[in-house]
């Protein structure tokens, strides 16, 4: 049946709405604004396709959306900002299987779909549309599985090369392309099995030699490849919201990708393609090399005084900042420096965290005026001015073997060049624990650096007692 006028306005709107709505979450000041816009367009969107679907009752769809929604409030409510990255991955898996079920769902049913010729075959159109969705949302499904394994640590984080994959990569991919085109001639249920079977099997493959230290790219791929997955059930359901939504999150995913493959020095195909090219040396999880160098012990008075002395002081705040949930203890120490005339920056990594712009969402919950937080490329530079480089819970982010050791899983990732300050503060609450990607970092060993040994919290509030 096709939709009423007033309904494919109300999806064009709601497809505008979500267009504003990225575009105002590209810069924190209109994030807000952003995310209202998107929730207006997505009620919109929601509205509509209950008032004109008849495919369940009102009803049906209350209490299945009672039981998804439970479960969700159930899982966010419990989750730890630790788990934050693996339950990203379990929600793309989520959505790949959907594309798998809506894509089987209209094979099994096509005339509930409205795809269904008068001759009683399935319009050819549609079977791509079909395959297309299926082996893009299975390959979201194990894909993101095997990413929710690796980042649980269920599975080791470390890359598993198989031989000649680069060649069994290809050969399965234009083996399912070649079934899809296929399948409009023959669209017997051994098609749509074998282009399922393979798509899965590709998903896994794909994965699987990725490295722990890349997974914050391939958690993006995967949403990209969500986004796809949706666009192309939209066309099997005919619904153009679903293509418009599909299509912005399978873009705004890439582009993530590709900004954050820039950042960590990552070719971005390499990732696309499952580790195409990628060095073969361990990647992610290596145990935390115990150094016996000497390192020096500060404490919060030392900091205090050197911070008030200082003219330039730039923060980096990492994944341990967001576990003590430091922030808003980090700004009112900012403020005060800042009283005594202390010119304060925040520098952020695009990876510090566990999850993209993470580290902005807490500085901009904390009220860090936007004007003082600062991206890697535009402060980099200004360490070699900078009195007092105050590392809070950060630890990938600022380890020079990035830039030296080529057997590192970080190897090749832009960092922070915080050796160059005259004076580095390092906050951890102890030398045994390590960053996300397990080495050890020769920044504790500097001339100029003091462990601050303690929660970033506590640690933070003792600095603001002695200032
Ligand atoms: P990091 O390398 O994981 O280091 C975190 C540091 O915080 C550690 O030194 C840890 O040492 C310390 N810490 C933990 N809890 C603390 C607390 N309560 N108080 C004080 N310190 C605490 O963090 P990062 O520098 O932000 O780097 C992020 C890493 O995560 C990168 O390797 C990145 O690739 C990866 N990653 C990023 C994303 C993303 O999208 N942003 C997603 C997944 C993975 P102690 O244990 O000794 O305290």
């Amino acid at each position: 049946m096709p939709l009423p006028a007033w309904a494919l306005i109300a999806y064009l709107i709601s497809g505008v709405l979500f267009i504003l709505a990225l575009r105002g979450l590209s810069s924190p000041a209109s994030s807000r604004r952003g995310n209202r816009f998107g929730m207006i367009g997505m009620l919109i969107a929601v509205v509509t396709t209950l008032v004109t679907h008849s495919v369940a009752t009102l009803p049906e769809i209350a209490i299945a959306i009672a039981i998804g929604g439970g479960i969700g409030f159930v899982i966010a409510r419990k989750i730890a900002m630790t788990d934050m990255p693996q339950l990203v991955a379990a929600f793309h898996s989520l959505v790949g299987l959907a594309a798998v079920l809506v894509g089987l769902a209209a094979y099994f049913n096509p005339d509930a779909f409205g795809i269904l010729l008068p001759d009683g075959t399935i319009n050819p159109v549609s079977r791509v549309e079909m395959g297309l969705g299926i082996a893009i949302g299975a390959i979201t499904f194990s894909g993101s599985v095997i990413a929710f394994l690796k980042l649980a640590g269920k599975m080791s984080g470390a890359p598993i090369m198989l031989p000649g994959r680069h060649i069994i990569n290809l050969g399965t991919l234009a083996l399912i392309v070649g079934l899809t085109g296929y399948f409009t001639t023959d669209q017997s249920i051994e098609v749509i099995a074998a282009i399922t079977l393979l798509s899965f099997i590709i998903g896994f493959l794909l994965i699987i030699p990725i490295g722990g230290a890349d997974m914050p790219v391939v958690v993006s791929m995967l949403n990209s490849y969500s986004g796809w997955a949706a666009a192309a059930m939209g066309f099997t359901l005919h619904n153009t919201a679903m293509i418009i939504t599909g299509a912005l999150v399978g873009s705004s995913g890439a582009i993530l990708s590709y900004i954050m493959c820039r950042a960590m020095n990552r070719s971005f195909i390499s990732v696309i393609a499952g580790g195409f090219g990628a060095d073969d040396g361990g990647s992610g999880g290596a145990g935390a090399a115990k150094s016996d160098r000497p390192w020096k012990r500060g404490s919060a008075e030392d900091a205090a005084f050197l911070l008030k002395e200082a003219q330039n002081v730039i923060i980096i705040p990492g994944y341990g900042m967001a576990v003590a949930q430091a922030q808003h203890t980090l700004r009112e120490m900012g403020d005060l420096l800042k009283e005594e005339g202390v010119n304060v920056k925040y520098a952020i990594h695009p990876v510090a965290g566990r999850m993209p712009g993470h580290m902005n969402v807490l500085l901009a919950e904390a009220n860090v005026p936007y004007d003082e937080v600062f991206e890697l490329e535009d402060i980099n530079s200004e360490f070699a001015q900078a009195d007092v480089a105050f590392i809070i819970g950060a630890n990938d982010v600022v380890n020079p073997a990035a830039k030296s050791d080529k057997s590192s899983p970080i190897y090749g990732m832009p960092v922070f060049d915080v050796d160059k300050a005259k004076t580095i503060f390092f906050i951890k609450r102890s030398m045994g624990g390590v960053g996300y990607s397990g080495v050890d970092n020769d920044v504790f060993y500097m001339d100029q650096t003091m462990m601050l040994l303690g929660d970033a919290k506590k640690m933070v509030e003792e600095i603001i007692k002695s200032l």
